[in-house]
């Protein structure tokens, strides 16, 4: 295998690492993006909430993305990225059939959502059964609803839910172990309580949930997924991580998404599970104009130690 250099190697091609990839490609860096092309929003039909592009197929932003980034002179390669490891003038990315050195490191990896076991929800997952009320709660506006509860937290699902029906129904809240006052608070807001749910069936607009109390209909439920950072090359190469008592461990970054290790770069939902897409898209400008920097500022120095020389 041939080991070149580039300037920038990028894990993951989502909203966040495409984002990176136009920006230094406008900037006219040499750019490695390696994308297994499996987003989180993959599930989901429709995108919403980001800016004149309401309702677009998550996989078609990614595809007008990566034409974008091509213009631009980025080599993507569809593929998994196995192992990166620190080199002298860099950082050594191996896997897709490749091995590059690099001398900025992006990791825009995302996560995976753990999903409760309740017999149902993968198959629903990004169109019966969802997470965010801010991506899929316009579309089900006043009608009923459904929160499975599946930790404490899910008293904020709960009563976040309920800005946008009144007609809101939580699985299980005293089984995930809700507080008494989240219990409270719920009651006075109207919104009912059930028993865990067995079972959820059925299709965007019409799910079905089985307790042991019988039936209920709803137009979605809305689930306390788990994320799960993909991060193991951050933490391969030894990034500090934070650990968050309802997220688990989470890479620790600057507002750049600069890790503890010089010269790597993590964003998007790898460290920042909440990113919504405008948010992953907008991390990979900031990262990638803060990386031509550092690499602008190599060049100076390494200009006037030659003319010094
Ligand atoms: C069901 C659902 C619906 C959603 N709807 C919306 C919505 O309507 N609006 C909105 O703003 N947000 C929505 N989101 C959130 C959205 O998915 C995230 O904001 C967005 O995906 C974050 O982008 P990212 O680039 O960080 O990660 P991702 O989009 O997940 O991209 C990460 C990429 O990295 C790749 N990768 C991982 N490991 C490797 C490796 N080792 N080598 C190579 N490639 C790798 C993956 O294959 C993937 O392509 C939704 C999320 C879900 C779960």
């Amino acid at each position: 295998m041939n080991v070149n250099r580039m300037d920038v190697g990028i894990v993951g091609g989502g909203a966040a690492g495409l984002s990176a990839a136009v920006t230094l490609g406008r900037a006219r860096r040499s750019v490695l993006l390696v994308d297994g092309e499996r987003p989180r929003n993959r599930f989901a039909p429709h995108m919403h909430g980001l800016l004149s592009r309401d309702g677009m197929p998550p996989l078609e932003l990614l595809e007008r993305g990566r034409a974008e980034a091509r213009g631009y002179g980025v080599e993507i390669v569809q593929g998994e990225v196995d192992r990166v490891e620190r080199v002298d003038g860099g950082f050594l990315v191996v896997g897709a059939g490749r091995e590059v050195v690099v001398r900025r490191l992006i990791v825009a990896t995302g996560l995976v959502d753990e999903l409760p076991p309740v017999p149902g929800v993968d198959a629903l997952w990004g169109t019966g059964a969802v997470a965010c009320p801010y991506c899929d709660g316009w579309e089900v506006r006043d009608l009923p609803l459904g929160v499975l509860a599946t930790s404490p937290m899910s008293v904020h699902q709960g009563q976040l839910l309920r800005q946008w029906t009144a007609d809101l129904t939580v699985f299980g809240a005293v089984e995930a172990g809700v507080s008494a006052e989240g219990l409270r608070a719920f009651a006075a807001r109207g919104i009912r309580l059930a028993p865990p749910a067995l079972e959820v069936a059925g299709s965007f607009g019409n799910v079905t949930v089985r307790t042991e109390e019988g039936e209920h209909r709803v137009a979605r439920v809305f689930v306390g997924a788990r994320p799960r950072p993909a991060d193991a090359l951050l933490t391969s190469l030894g990034c500090a991580s934070t650990e968050n008592p309802h997220m688990g461990s989470m890479v620790v970054t600057d507002p750049t998404g600069l890790t503890s290790v010089d010269g790597v770069w993590a964003i998007g939902n790898v460290a920042d599970p909440s990113a919504l897409v405008p948010v992953a898209l907008g991390a990979g400008v900031r990262a990638a104009t803060t990386i031509n920097m550092s690499l602008v500022e190599e060049e100076v120095a390494s200009a006037l130690a030659a003319s010094a020389a």
